[in-house]
């Protein structure tokens, strides 16, 4: 059982494929609308203004049009509840503040 595992992470490890600057590609989750969610083998290095580390390959098929809206519509929506408990969290920081401040004066 643990032979096959161990297998399985070497396969994995072989996997991942090499940028031309030498390093291993690292794996990345792509969050744009175009692409939510999906994975995707890039140089560690990418993005960087040296042109030559450009390694940049999906590792996901692309998405299709109703999953992406989806997932699109998913991400709003813990985005507004994101919001909503760092609002409410603010308000009882204010509210605690207000009550410490009534104990400390003994208004
Ligand atoms: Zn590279």
């Amino acid at each position: 059982m643990k032979m096959e595992l161990e297998q399985d992470e070497s396969e994995t490890t072989n996997m991942i494929p090499v940028c031309n600057c030498g390093l291993r590609a690292e794996m990345r989750t792509s969050w744009t609308k175009a692409n939510p969610g999906r994975r995707v083998f890039g140089c560690p290095n990418f993005g960087k203004k040296t042109r030559k580390f450009r390694f940049f390959k999906w590792f996901d098929p692309e998405i299709d049009d109703r999953p992406r809206v989806v997932i699109l519509g998913l991400l709003k929506s813990k985005g507004a509840v994101e919001k909503a408990r760092k609002k409410e969290r603010a308000i009882w920081v204010i509210f605690l503040a207000f009550l410490a401040y009534l104990a400390f004066f003994r208004v």
